[in-house]
């Protein structure tokens, strides 16, 4: 929970703090009959057992963008209205993206390490890989993929994507299939919703197709990606890199992939500033505020 959020909700409601609890059923036991509001994140949000134990629940709001932590069709089957943070957070999550890939290809980390373990003296770090002008694929055109594709055409990178549908407002070239997409573009970047049809959307299949000079961008969530496929994939050498932002089970991050210097390995902090932590933080009171004042909500789900 952001210090900011704690505090200004506490400022305006009655906080309770499930995480300050070692048993769930037993806070839920205490509590299920004060709980109006549920607050969430991208680790933990609304699931059916929570719903059910909350017989007052009425709102759900999403301290994030995605909406894969909460059970979508049981709060519209109970009319409970759900929030989340869009747009607040598309620009550190698109910069984010291009940081990671410049990481990757310029292997940024791995020659951070060479000047600090005292290395330099003893000859010139190795040749990294060009990005400008490399040839970018996005999963999911949406906020932040129109985000990134905007900054990576400032570095002349033809942009291409795969989404549901195709974008009347863009020239993008457009692919149905992921695998055509993965097969015609050098760095492939996740950026859509996580759901049912998207978990695992990155496979074998895929990440063959991507082959063994492309670079995999994971900014969405974990389980876009087949883990285990990616991880013999860069251990095979049938794929030149990648930069993830998101993992299967996050905090826990797969042991084969801390001894590789070609991966960046970020701690889900694609929205993670000062800035927008707390615009994400004031959009969720706003929400709150909307809801409880009977108001439309700035940013409705359901
Ligand atoms: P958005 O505007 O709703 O865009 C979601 C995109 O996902 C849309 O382009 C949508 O395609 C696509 N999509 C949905 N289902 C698909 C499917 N079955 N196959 C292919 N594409 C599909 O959301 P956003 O604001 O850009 O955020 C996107 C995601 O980024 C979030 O859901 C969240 O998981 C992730 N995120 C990560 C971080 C981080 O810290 N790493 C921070 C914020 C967000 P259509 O337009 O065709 O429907």
């Amino acid at each position: 929970m952001s210090e900011y959020l704690e505090h200004e909700l506490s400022t305006r409601f009655t906080l309770l703090k499930l995480w300050t609890h070692s048993s769930k059923p037993k806070f839920f036991k205490q509590n299920s009959n004060l709980i109006k509001a549920v607050v969430g994140d991208t680790s933990c949000g609304a699931d059916a057992e929570m719903i059910e134990s909350l017989p007052r629940l009425e709102i759900v709001a999403s301290y994030s963008v995605g909406l894969d932590k909460i059970d979508l069709e049981k709060c519209r089957a109970k009319g409970i209205r759900v929030t989340n943070t869009p747009d607040v957070l598309t620009d550190d999550v698109a910069d984010l993206a291009i940081g990671l890939i410049m990481a990757v290809l310029r292997r940024v980390s791995a020659s951070d390490g060479f000047v600090r373990s005292g290395k330099w003296k003893d000859g010139d770090f190795r040749l990294a890989t060009k990005f400008s002008g490399k040839s970018v694929g996005i999963v999911g055109l949406g906020r932040i993929g129109s985000a990134i594709a905007k900054r990576a055409e400032a570095f002349r990178c033809p942009i291409s994507y795969h989404s549901r549908s195709q974008k009347r407002h863009t020239d993008y070239k457009y692919y149905s299939n992921i695998i055509d997409l993965a097969t015609n573009c050098q760095i492939l970047i996740v950026a859509c919703a996580l759901t049912q049809e998207t978990h695992h959307i990155v496979n074998h299949k895929v990440i063959d197709a991507l082959g063994p000079n492309g670079i995999l961008i994971n900014i969405g969530r974990g389980a876009h990606v087949d883990e285990p496929e990616l991880v013999s994939a860069l251990l095979e050498g049938r794929l030149a890199g990648a930069g993830l932002d998101v993992y299967e089970n996050e905090p826990k991050v797969p042991e084969q992939l801390l001894g590789l210097d070609n991966v960046v390995l970020l701690p889900h902090v694609g929205s993670n500033t000062k800035e927008t932590s707390k615009a994400m933080a004031d959009l969720m009171i706003k929400n709150f505020e909307a809801y409880f004042g009977n108001k439309p909500l700035l940013t409705p789900v359901l």
